[in-house]
């Protein structure tokens, strides 16, 4: 066990060599049945890590999985403010996360210091936290919110509220916008893979396939945003490419939903931005392999642990957005 704890502190990961013959999917299906272990995947997650997962959905959906999960054992494959906020939910269940390199920039882009003396600024504001925050960010915020329900949130905010919307300029700026709140201020973060899509990239992607609709996450920028016929989290936008009558979209979100587009839609097509700039590709989730995933629940390593203050602190504004989330049946 040594080594295991060794390997994890030195890669973030349990770095030991697999048999090639060993087949993998049926290795982690049998261990699965034994430990009585869940997967909840993203949809960002690599293709194969998405057949083997229990679950894939976004970030609402997987919260609410892990808060309603009997299983022993939950293993995200996805990032780490994921496993977090299911760790916080169910924190008697051992949380393993097969990779702890799978950060995510948008989480980086506010830090507890800084944040603090932003807070003392404005001490009679209402923190609304998007959920790609880490667990210190939530402990010191009011209320959640993924993209699928950021609004409703907003929305559930007394009119004279005055709100302080982290991390996400986008997401925030889009929100602000819709609900046409004054008292609303935005912090400054992004995430490296939305806000790298370029109006220019969207113009270069319309012109190779002039009847494509675009579908746009949230977390992209205003001026791509504004050029989509639809808006929305990971699940959204899935939803919205399957009901439409349209058959071809350009996709402004990471590539990994693509493949959720194409199983349920065989006679669409589907364009990412990858090849016309440096973005669409989040190398976070696809941190999480195969074999990572495997080792991770053979040996139970890598595990998320938040001290009990913390998961404490946490719990409270994740459970508000829940209940409301539950209330709009989102
Ligand atoms: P969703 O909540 O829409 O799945 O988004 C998660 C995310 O990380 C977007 O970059
Ligand atoms: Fe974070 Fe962006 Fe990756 Fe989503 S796509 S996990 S926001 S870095």
């Amino acid at each position: 066990m040594n080594n295991i704890k060794e390997s994890v502190n030195k890669f973030g990961y349990i770095n030991e060599k697999i048999d090639s013959s060993i087949d993998l999917p049926k290795e982690i299906s049998k261990l699965k049945k034994e430990k009585n272990a869940v997967i909840l995947a993203h949809f960002y997650q690599r293709p194969e890590i998405q057949e083997i997962a229990d679950f894939v959905g976004d970030s609402l959906k997987l919260s609410q999985l892990a808060a309603e999960t009997d299983a022993d054992i939950i293993v995200f494959a996805g990032v780490h403010f994921m496993a977090e906020t299911a760790k916080t939910l169910s924190p008697e269940k051992k949380v393993l996360l097969p990779d702890l390199n799978a950060g995510c920039s948008l989480a980086d882009s506010i830090q507890v210091e800084d944040f603090k003396k932003f807070k003392e600024k404005y001490p009679d504001y209402t923190v609304v936290s998007y959920v790609n925050t880490t667990s210190e960010i939530k402990a010191m915020s009011d209320i959640v919110c993924t993209s699928s329900n950021a609004l409703k949130i907003i929305e559930s905010l007394g009119k004279d509220e005055k709100i302080i919307f982290t991390p996400d300029k986008n997401l925030g700026g889009y929100i602000k916008n819709l609900t046409k709140r004054e008292d609303m201020i935005v912090w400054d973060g992004a995430c490296h893979v939305h806000d790298g899509f370029s109006l220019e990239a969207f113009k270069k992607l319309q012109k190779q396939h002039p009847d494509a609709h675009l579908v746009a996450h949230p977390e992209a920028p205003k001026e791509v945003v504004l050029q989509a016929e639809y808006v929305g989290s990971t699940a959204g936008l899935l939803k919205y490419v399957t009901e439409s009558n349209a058959n071809e979209f350009i996709v402004a979100t990471e590539e990994g939903i693509i493949y959720q587009m194409e199983k349920a839609n065989p006679n669409k097509k589907f364009y990412n931005f990858s090849d016309k700039c440096v973005c669409g590709f989040c190398e976070y989730m696809k941190e999480i392999t195969l074999e990572k995933l495997y080792l991770s629940l053979k040996y139970e390593a890598p595990e998320i642990l938040l001290s009990d203050e913390l998961i404490k602190a946490a719990y409270k504004p994740i459970k508000r957005m829940l209940d409301i989330s539950a209330k709009y049946n989102l």
